[in-house]
């Protein structure tokens, strides 16, 4: 056994907030209240970190998710939300914000708990973060604003031409298990903001934080059927959820493949469609860097949320100058960190999110042995059932067509590969289906902005990497996704533009 599996500490007692969340009835949230499923059917809530079964959530059925659709198309057609003055909806969604932040902790530690993601993390990224997200988006309720334009084919003042921008009307948002509340809140917040009604399904990995937010929406006076949660798998509740015909747009984050599967469920109705989808993001590093602190950077970019991030760091490219030195290091730090059970104190990676997870990014390590790739660092994943844990991985002496190399494992693996110059490492930066995320590392501004225009990808960072703010817009190109969330296209996503023209005659 490594050392790093030997020195695991024991997942701590749950606190009693967390315990009373855990012993809830399974409930769908629904036009403001806890109901019943329509079937009897449950899924298993377990704790990563040992295993264990700590609760039930509802599978819903076909019939759950028609439920929760009609209450929100009946609280968008009725106008009880979008007939709100806009700065009405702006104060209810900081109202919301307000009580999730005083809930912070109890649901950092849910979060923690559901996920296997460190508590200190949970506490200081997941909610902050989203908690930064909804208050942002909540801003943009009074400022939607129109255009008016006057027609160009037509004299001067003989129309009157403008463009509304309206909610785009009921929204099925489906999220996946990595940062569940997170995710939920960048989802609900330009919705909710926009004047849509939705309909939010979690990851059945992850459904206790979506569950606490449904608590706490009932307090913030939001109106009843505004916003309903749902629990259920994918490929039943999610799917009932995406070809429901009175629901108007599917937002959606996920796996690239689930993605095109949504894509084309959704064609049939023509719903608007926004995609948040995988990544394998390249972190390019030039030679004047300091090679200890780039480590240490590039080791974060790859192994916070044990690799399990859209954005992740997965694929560095260091020059040749520096190749060596920068993988020493990498491997160094891989080496350090300390992985332990989600709630133990010290934990700095905690297990991944399933044993299905544990066993599809081992058999990508093995994968990259088995095709030449040399294990740096790491490598082993916990053979137990008490939990999930896959070591800090570092591979080299990859090549190009390895599986590794090419497809997203959402694990802590990174593989290192060297380059000469910036055309070898643009074309092989940009040798993938997906183009989510880049970070370049460099002093030399020439570099930094010659690479940043030609890296494929809808956010690139220089000298960091994986900063996500609401104020800008995130999202993929390539088969990382559709559209935008963040910053004014974030908001505008979730309206339609109406162009409205009256003759003045
Ligand atoms: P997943 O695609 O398996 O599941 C995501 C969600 O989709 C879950 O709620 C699941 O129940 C639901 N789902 C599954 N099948 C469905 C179907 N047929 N119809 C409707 N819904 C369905 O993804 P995951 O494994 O939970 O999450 C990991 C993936 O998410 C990774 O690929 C990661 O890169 C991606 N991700 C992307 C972003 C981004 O912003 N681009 C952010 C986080 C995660």
């Amino acid at each position: 056994m490594t050392a790093q599996f030997a020195e695991l500490k024991a997942q701590p007692e749950y606190s009693v907030a967390s315990q009373s969340a855990l012993a809830r009835k399974s409930q769908l949230f629904i036009n403001g209240k806890w109901v019943d499923s329509t079937g009897g059917d449950t899924i298993d809530i377990l704790d990563p970190s040992t295993a264990r079964k700590i609760g039930e959530q509802v599978d819903a059925t076909a019939e759950d998710i028609d439920r929760a659709v009609r209450a929100a198309r009946i609280a968008f057609d009725d106008g009880r939300w979008t007939g709100l003055a806009p700065s009405m909806r702006e104060r209810l969604l900081h109202r919301l914000a307000d009580i999730l932040e005083r809930h912070a902790d109890e649901l950092g530690e849910l979060e923690s708990i559901d996920n296997g993601k460190p508590l200190m993390f949970a506490k200081s990224v997941d909610l902050p973060s989203g908690l930064a997200f909804l208050r942002q988006m909540a801003g943009w309720a009074p400022r939607l604003g129109g255009d008016c334009v006057d027609p160009s084919m037509h004299p001067s003042g003989a129309f009157h031409a403008y463009v509304r921008r309206e909610p785009v009307g009921v929204v099925g948002q489906i999220v996946p298990w990595n940062f569940p509340l997170l995710m939920a809140l960048m989802k609900i917040g330009p919705a909710l903001a926009a004047g849509c009604t939705v309909v939010l399904k979690p990851a059945e990995q992850t459904p206790l934080t979506a569950l606490r937010l449904a608590d706490l929406v009932a307090e913030s006076g939001i109106p009843d059927g505004v916003l309903n949660i749902v629990t259920g798998r994918g490929e039943t509740a999610g799917d009932a959820l995406v070809r429901h015909p009175l629901v108007d747009k599917i937002a959606f984050t996920g796996s690239t493949a689930v993605g095109k599967i949504i894509n084309r469920a959704a064609t049939d109705t023509l719903k608007r469609v926004t995609l948040e989808l995988g990544g394998k993001s390249p972190v390019i590093i030039m030679p004047d860097v300091d090679i200890d602190s780039t480590a240490g950077s590039a080791a974060r970019a790859i192994f916070f949320n044990s690799g399990q991030v859209c954005i992740a760091g997965s694929r560095v490219y260091a020059h040749r100058q520096v190749f060596d030195e920068l993988l020493e290091g990498l491997a160094t730090q891989a080496g350090e960190w300390k992985l332990g059970a989600s709630l133990a104190e010290g934990t700095q990676m905690g297990p991944l999110v399933s044993a299905e997870q544990r066993a599809r990014v081992g058999s990508y390590i093995e994968a990259g042995r088995k095709a030449g790739a040399s294990v740096v660092a790491g490598g082993n994943v916990s053979g137990a059932d008490s939990s999930y844990f896959v070591q800090p991985t570092v591979l080299a002496n990859v090549t190009p067509d390895m599986s590794v190399v090419r497809e997203e494992i959402f694990g802590p693996v990174v593989v290192a590969q060297r380059f000469d110059d910036l055309d070898e490492v643009v074309a092989a930066a940009n040798d993938t289906e997906l183009g989510l995320a880049a970070s370049i590392w460099t002093k030399d501004l020439s570099a930094m902005h010659r690479l940043a225009s030609r890296v494929k990808a809808g956010i690139v960072w220089g000298n960091c990497h994986a900063l996500i703010d609401p104020a800008l817009p995130f999202g993929g190109f390539k088969q990382s996704g559709l559209g935008r969330e963040g910053g004014r296209s974030g908001i505008d996503a979730y309206t339609e533009e109406k162009t409205v023209i009256i003759n003045l005659a």
